[in-house]
């Protein structure tokens, strides 16, 4: 990471910070949903796995797994899964250059932020790590983050949020579980950093009803991350 102008904040050492994609810090306007199906119907003559289904908060693995058992009542095959990702993340790229990516509001801010204190900065994201970097790339946002756990490191949320980590502790040092803050939009975001044992910023960006989002219990819920002040204080709270 860059050397810094501003000092790392004081108090109990440098926070780790790890953001979710969809919903937490970008919007593909369907970019995302339009490359599943139409990789779905490419690949394997499958019109839309996807009625009534909620993307939000899964990882891509899982996503997988569940059109599979809609299309064929079975998981798929090593080389199924393989083809459907190198498909989809080509039918991906193809949506993404045509879509309107919008960048959430206060993200920019937010990142620049993080970048300027020297405050490292992730990703705990679902989508398999090319899928991941396009949409990044697509927002103008990929150079922001240094590390991640991704949907091709697990299917699981909760352990791959606990691979990012460990990368983010690779590069930062000795960083401890109450430093540590996932920034999500989803239950499955907030549940990914109590399996993980670190706190939970959550934001109204996604497709959350209010409701389930306090019942999943965030150490933190904003309606945004417009909030500079309050991002930072949370994130920096010793
Ligand atoms: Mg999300």
């Amino acid at each position: 990471m860059a050397a810094s102008s501003h000092p790392a904040p004081a108090g109990g050492g440098i926070p780790l910070v790890l953001f979710d994609i969809d919903g937490t810090l970008l919007h593909t306007t369907g970019a995302g949903v339009k490359a599943l199906k139409r990789m779905f119907f490419a690949e394997f003559d499958c019109p839309d796995p996807f009625a009534d289904y909620s993307f939000s908060g899964r990882t891509d693995p899982g996503i997988l797994r569940d059109a599979f058992q809609r299309c064929f009542g079975r998981d798929p095959t090593d080389a199924e899964r393989d083809r459907a990702v190198a498909s989809y993340l080509a039918f991906l790229d193809e949506e993404l250059s045509r879509s309107d990516v919008k960048v959430l509001p206060g993200v920019l801010p937010l990142l620049e932020h993080l970048a300027e204190a020297g405050i490292p900065t992730g990703l705990a994201t679902g989508n398999v790590e090319e899928g991941a970097r396009l949409k990044l790339s697509a927002a103008g946002i990929l150079h922001y983050f240094k590390f991640g756990g991704f949907g091709s490191d697990a299917e699981h949320r909760g352990e791959l949020t606990r691979t990012g980590i460990a990368r983010g502790r690779a590069l930062a040092g000795h960083v401890p579980d109450e430093r540590v803050v996932i920034v999500g939009d989803s239950p499955l975001d907030v549940a990914a950093a109590r399996y993980a044992g670190v706190r939970c910023l959550a934001v109204m960006t996604g497709w959350t009803p209010r409701e389930e989002m306090e019942a999943a219990g965030p150490d933190l819920l904003l309606d945004d991350l417009a909030d500079l002040e309050a991002v930072i204080r949370f994130i920096c709270a010793d």
